[in-house]
């Protein structure tokens, strides 16, 4: 592989990521992958064990092959995430010399120990800079209880879920934060569920669960964000299912957050999803243009050169996916009058400026994979429960895997998710998406079929295609 293909991939990925939350994952993550080869068109990414590999191979692979196109890649390449004996034999000296170092880092009188959380805090996702409003209120009443009393036997586990870029971490680190400076003493960890999951594996690996154990089950606060991606083995599930209890029972506190509410979290046993609906489950709504604006207005408050209230109205009338955007656009602005400090901006300019953006957001109705099974069951002459049936008769059999194509390419939701919804299991769902695009560069009239259901869900065709 030319030596900096890799190199420009991994750049375009990056840039392509909207927080630095995301990127700071992506790091992390790519320091396990132990090596890359292009081989026969295919990029191999060697990690340690098939965990991983099957956990990234979901996570990255379709962008990772992206980026690698976008940088000048065949546009057949593949992306494979694998488990190799020496990515296995690296990590593990890996992890060697790093117990060799922080041993001898070790100060030789230990001094007061201080809880330190395992993910970091972000020092601005405080109540105060959290703006309420009703897509928000409920939530917001719930994390100010749990930060006044944690541990309360009411809300417990705290559960919120909601759509990308809706203030799920915010909140929930703002919990912390408030329980952090009010009660120094309680231990309070945040944790992304991945990095949850690839500690006990780590732990697994290395024969440190007894520690790995003592470490979890010793917080008074528990905040694990993103349990979505939470799924794998089942002694992972164990472990989780214990420690949750543990902690529960001692009256330790639990929030979580989710992008799905906990019923549809089909990669957990059913037994874990029964207790995390026990305490209290809420959900985080779009925004409104009255909290869009106020969230704006809000973020404004301090700036010396304030961008112009028309320029925010402008932006809360046409930004509405989600807040995580609307902070995107009033980036852009700022940047352009940082930049051009002797041009007034004025409303055409900002709508030339965010032009991409306002764009975008047409496109981006979230669809749901009931949709597109529905839509493609209209266009075949199927019902939802004919594309759901075991049935392997043409053209139902088409129908069911060009449903399962656009769900992974429409939806944003992972494989996995995307599965349960089709009550299949996952490789059955790749292998379905995979036929699909196969066959549609060589068969034009299924292509055309596919184009034409893709528009009446209201999307474009060249997102396939992508
Ligand atoms: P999620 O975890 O739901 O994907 P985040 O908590 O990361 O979303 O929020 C995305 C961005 O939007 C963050 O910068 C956050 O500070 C901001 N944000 C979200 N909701 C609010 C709100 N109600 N008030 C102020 N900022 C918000
Ligand atoms: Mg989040």
């Amino acid at each position: 592989m030319r030596a900096e293909l890799w190199d420009i991939a991994v750049a375009l990925y990056k840039a392509s990521l909207a927080t630095q939350e995301e990127v700071e994952k992506w790091n992390r993550h790519a320091m396990t992958f132990a090596s890359h080869k292009l081989e026969n068109n295919v990029l191999h990414i060697d990690v340690e064990d098939e965990y991983l590999a099957e956990f990234y191979q979901d996570l990255y692979a379709s962008k990772m092959r992206f980026a690698l196109i976008q940088g000048g890649a065949d546009e057949n390449v593949q992306v494979k995430f694998r488990a190799t004996d020496e990515a296995r034999e690296l990590a593990e000296m890996k992890r060697q010399e790093k117990a060799r170092a922080e041993m001898k880092e070790m100060p030789a009188a230990a001094t007061t120990e201080k809880f330190e959380s395992t993910n970091p805090f972000f020092s601005n996702y405080t109540f105060e800079n959290f703006v309420k409003g009703p897509s928000n209120s409920f939530a917001y009443a719930i994390a100010t209880a749990v930060a006044n009393s944690p541990g309360g036997n009411t809300n417990n586990p705290f559960f919120i879920w909601g759509g990308t870029g809706l203030g799920k971490t915010h909140l929930m680190q703002a919990v912390g934060h408030h329980i952090m400076e009010h009660n120094p003493d309680k231990r309070v960890c945040y944790i992304t569920s991945e990095t949850f999951l690839n500690e006990f594996v780590n732990s697994l690996s290395t024969k440190t669960t007894e520690a790995f154990r003592n470490r979890y089950r010793n917080i008074d606060v528990l905040l694990l964000d993103d349990v979505q991606f939470v799924g794998g083995t089942n002694n992972f599930q164990e472990e989780f299912f214990n420690t949750f209890n543990n902690l529960i029972s001692r009256g330790r506190q639990i929030v979580m957050t989710s992008d799905v509410p906990p019923r549809k979290l089909n990669r957990l046993e059913e037994r874990l999803i029964s207790r995390f609906q026990q305490g209290i489950v809420i959900e985080i709504e779009l925004p409104s243009y009255e909290t869009r604006l106020a969230i704006l207005r809000s973020k404004t408050r301090n700036s010396r050169r304030p961008v112009p209230d028309d320029i925010l109205m402008f932006i809360a009338e046409n930004i509405k996916s989600s807040v995580r955007a609307v902070e995107g656009a009033l980036k852009l602005v700022e940047q352009f009058m940082g930049s051009n400090p002797g041009i007034e901006l004025t409303k055409q300019t900002a709508m030339v400026l965010l032009k991409e953006l306002t764009e975008e957001e047409v496109t981006i109705r979230r669809l749901s994979v009931e949709e597109i099974i529905k839509a493609v069951g209209a266009f075949y002459e199927a019902s939802y429960a004919d594309i759901l049936s075991a049935s392997r008769t043409q053209p139902l059999a088409t129908a069911r895997q060009v449903a399962m194509f656009l769900a992974r390419k429409l939806t944003g939701q992972s494989t996995p998710t995307v599965a349960a919804e089709f009550k299949r299991n996952h490789t059955t769902v790749i292998y379905g998406a995979e036929t699909i695009q196969k066959r549609l560069s060589v068969e034009p009239k299924l292509k055309r079929s596919i184009e034409m259901i893709t528009e009446q869900l209201g999307r474009k065709p060249s997102e396939l295609f992508e």
